[in-house]
């Protein structure tokens, strides 16, 4: 970023012509090696930085939209050595998740990635409210990575694997001969992992395929948990869904996996029928049934269905993993860096799910900045599956980077980074072009400096 080459300084760069200034080469030497002595900790690292001296002095935002879940939010913590770092907001969800932090960051030490984390876990929730503070979490570790020169992976413990399998869904047709057409056309850009999204949508106004009480409120039919709003799909309904998949499979093939997605509010045991019809068609997963904390009920569901089940984009932190795990709630989990805790919280996930033999697939639909924080987790985490991407159909994603290698999926492929930090820096020109209408591109934010309320004290 331009800004930083700007502001951009070097603490020896500094003293060294400080010392030109004083008389006599030899001295200028024996004082810079006594400069040198009392900062032994800085030998191998970037020289633009001095660790134990760095301190968060300001963070701000940009937020873009672009098709599909969008807007998104990046946000920027700026040092006092000119080292910045990149996060990003959790899509759709707004700035002030990651606002509300500053005051409890500014002058600590970005370094201090764990300790930062829990003590602004607080502020964080289930699904988006985590936003805010996984936000923080890539942003420090890309910090991290730029002072010590190093991508963030290796400071995960190393790479597993030199690319990351991406997978996709694709755009859903209300026609299952087109609908197969266009999963074919999603396989022809090289990827090795699709996904579907199919519900009882696809079956309004078809009479004799649900089952559901008239009548219904929006917020009966969509904020209601499933299991509260008596919709059961009939056999007919099961039916015509099989129609779908058998097309998407036509199309595909039974080689590549295949998951899906959006089966609609409907109850239980419904989910098991349809995990049951499915079983021929061969599938990875069917994802998010039901809301992920009725663990009995998803136990149950796992249970019964021979189609494999998954379920993680929406749960905060690795404790509810670990009790879905424990139980064997589900056939796979699938969390989502921008909830469940950035980076380092979402490797440990994989690690602890590892334990009880349960792979783990990751949620994403942001831009390459929080794509980039799932690369390098994905590369240090051994039992990754393949990383969602929901961009596939929008050109200009790729270009609100810089610094990657492109195309950032090659294949169905992206390439680990091997430079610092998170490994990309931002296309200003781009950026600005994507801007959310009446948003400003990193504008000072000083309104979230001060503590405004006394809410992090949880006991006494
Ligand atoms: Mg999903």
């Amino acid at each position: 970023m331009r800004e930083e080459r700007r502001s951009n300084f070097s603490r020896r760069r500094v003293i060294k012509s400080s010392l030109a200034m004083m008389a006599g080469g030899a001295l200028a030497r024996a004082a810079e090696a006594a400069a040198a002595e009392t900062e032994p900790a800085i030998k191998n690292v970037n020289t633009n930085s001095s660790p134990s001296a760095l301190k968060i002095t300001d963070m701000r935002y940009a937020v873009v939209v672009k098709p599909g879940p969008s807007p998104c939010v990046i946000i920027r913590i700026d040092t006092n050595q000119g080292v910045y770092g990149l996060g990003e907001v959790r899509d759709i969800a707004g700035p002030q998740y990651a606002l509300v932090l500053k005051s409890r960051l500014l002058d600590e030490n970005p370094l201090r990635i764990d300790y930062l984390f829990q003590k602004i876990a607080q502020f964080g929730g289930n699904a988006r409210q985590a936003g805010g503070v996984c936000a923080v979490e890539m942003a420090l570790w890309d910090i991290a990575g730029k002072v010590y020169n190093i991508p963030v992976y290796q400071m995960l413990g190393g790479k597993w694997r030199d690319a990351i399998r991406i997978y996709a869904d694709t755009t859903e047709s209300m026609d299952p001969v087109e609908y197969g057409k266009r999963a074919k056309e999603r396989k022809a850009m090289g990827l090795t992992w699709m996904k579907m999204d199919l519900g009882i949508n696809v079956l309004e106004g078809m009479p004799g395929t649900v089952m559901q009480p008239a009548g219904m409120s929006q917020w009966e039919k969509y904020a209601q948990p499933n299991l509260f709003v008596a919709t059961e799909v009939t056999d007919k309904g099961v039916d015509r869904l099989c129609e779908y998949v058998a097309a998407v499979r036509d199309n595909i093939g039974y080689d590549m996996p295949l998951s899906m997605d959006h089966l609609g509010h409907i109850g239980v045991k419904s989910v098991i029928r349809l995990g049951k019809a499915y079983e021929k068609y061969n599938l990875e997963w069917i994802e998010d049934v039901i809301p992920w904390f009725y663990t009995d009920l998803l136990k149950e569901i796992t249970t019964e269905s021979p189609t494999p089940t998954l379920t993680g984009e929406d749960i905060y932190r690795i404790e509810d993993f670990e009790k879905l795990c424990n139980e064997h709630a589900v056939d796979k989990i699938h969390p989502d860096l921008a909830t469940s805790g950035g980076i380092l919280q979402t490797h440990r996930i994989g690690d602890m799910a590892f334990g009880y033999g349960v792979p783990m697939a990751m949620h994403f639909a942001g831009t390459p900045v929080s794509g980039m924080a799932n690369v390098h987790c994905a590369a240090a985490t051994r039992n990754f599956l393949a990383l969602e991407n929901h961009a596939l159909d929008v050109p200009w994603w790729q270009d609100l980077v810089e610094g990657v290698e492109k195309p950032i999926i090659n294949q169905g492929y992206t390439k680990v980074p091997e430079t610092p930090g998170l490994g990309v820096t931002l296309n200003d020109d781009e950026v600005r072009k994507r801007l959310k209408p009446g948003t400003e591109y990193f504008a000072p934010t000083p309104q979230w400096n001060e503590v405004q309320s006394w809410d992090d004290a949880l006991f006494s």
